[in-house]
């Protein structure tokens, strides 16, 4: 990640309070990361869009909290065990060890995913490729599992735990008990915003490819003998679909399919497709990003897990990571998970619809939270004659606005200060700044993309009215005090500045 707009968002990142290496006085370990103030807000409003939006699709989805250390068992039943590998190989000279794959990645600019650690060897030799540090040659293919292990207790008692490498595992581990809690119904969804921990090899791309990351996901559980249907398929099935399928790899082409097309003529279920929509509808709709940089990318066989029927990355475009890139992704897990741990467990996870034993099936749907926070960022950057700026979408937007006295005297910073006072009372998130000139201040806030900027200047206390300038176009308008709350939540919600106020001639 070595350009200059991607420097320059690290820059930011770090100086306005988004996000940076974690324990950087100690010495960073590469892979962690902390969140600053103004990351912390970001992520939590990403967070929370996506929970009204995914609990929102149906009654029977709900959130749950589940830990992150778990007993040998769940991941021998998950199978995390023996495949939660990644291909590595080592340098005969001075012993550095790469992921295998990333490394053609690099060398050769196309994916290696899912191809066996022999057959890297070989296209490594083929090719000469060698160590990225010293240039040595390369041997040994082989896997390394990315799970961080655990002694749990001492002594006799002793158990082995590992640290969840998806959050997902803890909806099935306790699927039998919310199903039995909940309605007895199917579908049920069961989503968890949590931590997930891989121990990566080469962590990259800050928050990209991280050791410690946050997921976002919905497992549905379903009746695999209703996958062909979904009771409101006719809300979408004129939705156009940005799909890039496999047989367009080589031209890069993507594809506007509407969804009954996708069912009729790519064969994919319609429980499967209902979901794919509301996913870009989620995107494009709820988060504004752009049609061009987005896209659904279906996996090949020897790229998707054995278990998954069927599996679309949602893939977003960002400039400094050089094209698309998965932010998340929808699989068709088929009975793997549940079957698994009944297995494990001795168990039964089957269940009762309509006096006939069904084992559900597992629609996931699954968020990289830090991802989706990094490319919200590098879609917003924007930068402009003077001032660069982060065109978040509104509902986005970290703070909700900025409340600035022109100057800190006269009263006009008690009056600010109530203005602030009352909008946070109202529920809205206010930064309240009195340092430096305007512009300076206007700029502060450009760059962590607040939307809203409300000064209070001499008119303000003769007319009880404020100036609401708007981040994306630096236009004002004049809007009176006791009409600001309703104002700003207008503006917020999408409303065009000029019909929440007075506009200003700039
Ligand atoms: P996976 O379980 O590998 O399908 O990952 C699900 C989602 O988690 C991906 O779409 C990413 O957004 C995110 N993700 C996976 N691995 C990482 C990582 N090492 N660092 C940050 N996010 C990740």
């Amino acid at each position: 990640m070595r350009n200059l707009k991607a420097e320059r968002i690290l820059d930011i990142a770090k100086r306005r309070g988004f996000f940076w290496q974690s324990s950087l006085i100690h010495g960073a370990i590469s892979g962690f990361y902390d969140y600053g103030h103004v990351g912390s807000m970001l992520k939590r409003k990403f967070e929370n869009i996506w929970r009204d939006y995914f609990l929102g699709l149906d009654e029977n989805f709900y959130e749950i909290q589940t830990s992150v250390v778990m007993p040998e068992e769940v991941f021998k039943a998950s199978g995390h065990l023996e495949n939660f590998v990644d291909p590595i190989c080592k340098c005969s000279k001075c012993g550095n060890v790469m992921r295998a794959d990333h490394i053609l990645e690099k060398e050769l600019k196309e994916s290696f995913e899912g191809v066996s650690p022999e057959d890297l060897l070989k296209i490594i030799k083929k090719h000469d490729i060698r160590c990225e540090k010293c240039k040595g040659p390369l041997k040994e293919t082989g896997v390394f599992n990315m799970l961080f292990p655990l002694k749990l207790g001492v002594g006799k008692g002793a158990r082995t735990g590992y640290l969840t490498g998806e959050t997902a595992q803890g909806a099935y581990v306790n699927f039998k008990l919310e199903f039995d809690s909940l309605r007895r119904r199917l579908p049920m969804g069961l989503a968890i915003i949590g931590k997930a921990f891989r121990n990566e090899i080469s962590p990259r791309n800050v928050l990209i490819r991280m050791r410690e990351f946050t997921q976002a996901e919905l497992q549905i559980f379903f009746n695999p003998d209703m996958i062909n249907e979904h009771p409101k398929f006719s809300e979408v099935k004129k939705y156009g679909l940005l799909l890039f399928p496999v047989k367009n790899r080589k031209g890069e082409r993507i594809e506007k399919i509407t969804c009954e097309d996708a069912v009729k003529k790519l064969k994919l279920p319609k429980f499967f497709v209902y979901h794919m929509a509301r996913i870009q509808q989620f995107y494009l709709g709820v988060l504004g990003i752009s049609k061009k940089s987005f896209r659904f990318r279906e996996l090949s066989d020897e790229e998707k897990a054995f278990y998954n029927k069927y599996h679309w990355d949602i893939e977003l475009h960002m400039e400094t990571l050089g094209g698309f890139k998965e932010v998340a992704g929808i699989h068709y897990r088929t009975d793997h998970d549940l079957s698994g741990h009944q297995s494990v467990s001795g168990e039964s996870m089957t269940v009762d619809i309509n006096g006939k034993k069904v084992l559900p099936h597992v629609l996931e749907l699954s968020f990289g939270v830090d991802r989706n926070v990094y490319a919200l960022i590098e879609l917003a950057y924007t930068e402009e004659k003077n001032r660069i700026v982060l065109k978040f979408p509104r509902a986005v937007s970290p703070y909700d606005a900025a409340v600035f006295p022109l100057v800190s005297k006269d009263g006009l910073d008690e009056l600010a200060n109530s203005v602030k006072d009352a909008l946070r009372k109202d529920g809205f998130r206010v930064f309240y700044d009195d340092s430096g000139s305007i512009g300076r201040r206007y700029r502060r806030m450009d760059e962590i993309g607040v939307a809203a900027c409300i000064t209070i200047d001499y008119d303000s206390k003769k007319k009880k009215d404020v100036t609401l300038r708007d981040r994306d176009s630096m236009k004002q308008v004049r809007i009176r005090i006791k009409d600001l709350p309703a104002g700003l939540k207008r503006f917020l919600e999408g409303e065009e500045l000029e019909k929440i106020g007075k506009l200003l001639k700039s």
